[in-house]
């Protein structure tokens, strides 16, 4: 088959699906590869590189889908113009984030098109290798820290110095998925005395082994346990947010970073960091809001944005961090999106098999033959 890679026009955004090293592996599987120019010189791959990987370079988009029948992207389509350049049988894989936007599915089924969400990949074992989701947070995660840092106008560790002591930078990650599991190595690789809260319990021990502390709330052990199906989190009850709510004011005063990653699926994120607590940061202390997009979790965040409150806390809300990193997430990305197509080539002879009965290839297929596929009926497999 013909795979190729647009430029993304997303504004703000540097990553490309295709590397020349996953270029490389997809041709091992017998497929031909190709790219639209200039679409990895943000990310840091020249058109030059592609072709000494074997890919041929394409002038337009418009020519690009009409050469290909696989589509890799990052970003979803969105204009009814990319959608005009689809024909039926060509099969586009990105994310696509189907249960916020049911419009997508409708443009998708009227081209006739399969669409591929990397989002909807099921979090099971073996799909792993594919999960964009986690690939990415990883990635949120520790940018994170580096803008916490990039911002913040001291160490993180302590040092003993012939100038002077320097205490430790404290820091606190609320939500411990896989991007604040992520933040909490990074803050404690550079030294910071980090605590970190989840409404789930299961990760204290995770969070403990990470050298971290999981702060206790002063609950009933019963009904402390916010988590749901899935490994997911629910939403919290009244008594357990005040619970959560004051614990957080007691810290407020003393910690000088604050990352929050907390998100509840299907949902606006939940508000945690509230104003009163930045009211109470000290002069010089940085927040970064990793659920910016979906609303935030600080009162103050202004999403895509970095802000100074009153007091002079410095309060970041972008929501591109994986594309601030964007050659380390392409390569990442683009290696998500090869291990799908590998299952998708299973004589490894450059012939697509799209099988729905295949619970990894079913669950992310979001439009089918022209008809919407989505939602998946629950995997089978664990
Ligand atoms: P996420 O991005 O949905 O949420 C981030 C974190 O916020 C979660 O840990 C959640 O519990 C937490 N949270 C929600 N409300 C909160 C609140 N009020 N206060 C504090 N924290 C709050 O999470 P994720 O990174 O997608 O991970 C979700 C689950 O999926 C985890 O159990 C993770 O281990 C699991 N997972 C499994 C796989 C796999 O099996 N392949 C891959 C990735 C993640």
């Amino acid at each position: 088959m013909k795979i190729g890679a647009p430029r993304e026009t997303f504004e703000g955004e540097s990553r490309v699906a295709m590397t020349p090293d996953s270029a490389l592996q997809l041709q091992k599987l017998g497929h031909t590869c190709f790219i639209e120019a200039g679409a990895g010189d943000a990310a840091g791959f020249s058109d030059e590189a592609y072709r000494k990987a074997g890919v041929t370079v394409i002038p337009t988009v418009a020519e690009l889908f009409a050469e290909v029948d696989f589509i890799v992207k990052v970003r979803p389509l969105v204009t009814d113009e990319e959608h005009g350049w689809l024909r039926k049988g060509q099969t586009v894989i990105s994310f696509f984030y189907p249960g916020q936007h049911p419009d997508r599915l409708e443009l998708a089924k009227e081209t006739g098109a399969n669409f591929i969400a990397m989002d909807m990949v099921p979090r099971i074992s073996r799909a792993q290798k594919m999960d964009a989701l986690s690939s990415m947070a990883n990635i949120a995660g520790y940018r994170a820290v580096m803008e916490a840092a990039n911002n913040f106008g001291r160490f993180f560790t302590g040092q003993v110095t012939a100038a002077g002591k320097v205490p430790p930078a404290k820091v606190l990650i609320v939500g411990a998925g896989v991007a604040g599991l992520a933040a909490i190595g990074t803050t404690t690789a550079l030294g910071a005395i980090t605590y970190a809260f989840d409404v789930r319990p299961e990760v204290a021990e995770q969070i403990e082994s990470m050298g971290a502390e999981f702060v206790y709330l002063d609950f009933e052990e019963k009904t402390q346990d916010g988590a749901a199906a899935g490994g997911y989190a629910a939403p919290s009850s009244p008594e357990f947010r005040e619970a959560q709510l004051k614990k957080f004011r007691e810290l407020a005063p003393d910690m000088d970073i604050v990352i929050t990653t907390a998100l509840i699926p299907g949902r606006d994120a939940p508000k945690l960091w509230l104003a009163d607590m930045v009211a109470a940061m000290k002069r010089g202390s940085v927040v970064v809001d990793l659920a910016a997009e979906r609303g935030g979790n600080c009162d103050l965040t202004v999403p895509g944005e970095k802000i100074v409150s009153e007091n002079g806390v410095t309060i970041i809300g972008y929501n591109d961090f994986p594309s601030r990193m964007a050659t380390q997430a392409s390569q990442l990305y683009a290696t998500n999106i090869r291990h799908m197509i590998t299952d998708l080539t299973p004589g490894k002879d450059g012939v697509i098999v799209h099988n729905m009965e295949d619970d990894v290839i079913r669950g992310a297929t979001v439009a089918f033959e022209g008809a919407v596929t989505f939602p998946p009926p629950p995997p089978k497999i664990k």
